[in-house]
């Protein structure tokens, strides 16, 4: 059953799905081992920090594994490199872009922070320390990945919410909801936080699957966030309300974003331009427009209205 597991795993994670699977999937990973001397993140705000961090993905995640004890005897090396010394830091508080073009890596980066891959060399430090030298809980409690998916399970408003904090009272509940722009619309349902989601009971649209993995992301307080950012186009109005609490969300937490909208972009205190493996540019929204280098390219590409029909091609880009 385990490499049953071990595979199902490679499919789950390229879905980045929600944080909670991620880790149910982590701690079956035979691969990756708690030291006997991990442990805890500090207390605290924390940095995020990559160092020349060298990594490939197992031969075996090309393959189908064939036996654990045959993963065990596989040369890491043996795959071909997909980063190739990345360097970055987060500091705490502040939230990093990572942009680029599909397949550079912004995917591979954050899949390493909570240890779905380990590094081939270098290091990867949440709070200073080695991502291999803490404790899985504390990784876990610490690190709360988010994709605007915002997958839902079929059941309530109240068991969804409470998957992120068990223990949350209702009181919690219904801020978490106010601050993610949901409580209007989960009072107005028939019956509250206990009405069913999904399939035969209310059926949330994007925007508002999106604010509910926010309020989620309220009640677990991970002191850090790795969002996926959509490519997928929303409407406007769910997306004012959207960006707002996700903004209010990612106030204080340190944030790694692999973003897809020109909003997110802006407002980052570091952009990274992430290109075949290794970062290309970096710098701020202004300073990499000035540089007029790769980071401006893809931004005229993705965001500058073209010359006919201008005013439709930049709302487009904005979404
Ligand atoms: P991005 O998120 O920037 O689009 P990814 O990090 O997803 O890029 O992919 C970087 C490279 O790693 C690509 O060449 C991709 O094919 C490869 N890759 C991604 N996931 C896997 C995997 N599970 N196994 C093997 N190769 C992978
Ligand atoms: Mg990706």
């Amino acid at each position: 059953p385990l490499t049953s597991l071990a595979g199902a795993r490679v499919e789950v994670m390229s879905a980045l799905v929600s944080f909670e699977r991620v880790f149910e999937v982590l701690d079956l990973r035979p691969l990756i081992e708690e030291k006997p001397d991990a442990r805890d993140v500090p207390a605290g705000p924390v940095s995020v920090e990559f160092d020349d961090v060298r990594f490939g993905y197992p031969a075996a995640d090309k393959v189908s594994l064939a036996s654990l004890e045959e993963v065990a005897t596989l040369d890491p090396n043996e795959g071909a490199e997909v980063l190739h010394g990345i360097s970055f830091r987060v500091e705490p508080g502040q939230t990093v872009a990572l942009v680029g073009s599909s397949g550079a890596g912004k995917s591979t980066v954050a899949q390493l922070l909570p240890r779905l891959y380990d590094v081939d060399s270098g290091a990867v430090r949440v709070g200073g320390v080695d991502v291999r030298d803490l404790t899985a809980r504390s990784l876990r409690d610490t690190l709360g990945m988010v994709t605007q998916d915002g997958h839902l399970f079929h059941d309530t408003v109240r068991a969804n919410l409470l998957l992120a904090a068990p223990g949350a009272g209702e009181p919690e509940l219904w801020d978490a909801l106010r601050r993610a722009r949901l409580d209007e619309l989960v009072r107005s349902l028939p019956d509250g936080l206990d009405t069913v989601v999904g399939e035969r009971g209310y059926r949330f649209s994007g925007g508002e699957r999106q604010r509910m993995t926010i309020a989620r992301l309220l009640l677990a307080r991970q002191r850090v966030v790795l969002l996926d950012e959509a490519t997928a186009h929303l409407d406007n109005t769910s997306e004012a309300a959207v960006q707002e609490a996700l903004a209010e969300a990612l106030e204080g937490r340190t944030a790694l974003v692999i973003a897809h909208r020109l909003s997110t972009v802006r407002t980052a205190d570091l952009i990274l331009v992430v290109e075949a493996g290794r970062i290309v540019e970096r710098g701020t929204h202004e300073e990499l427009l000035e540089a007029g280098g790769r980071y401006a390219a893809l931004h005229h590409a993705r965001f500058a209205p073209r010359p006919a029909n201008s005013g439709r091609d930049r709302d487009r880009g904005e979404r």
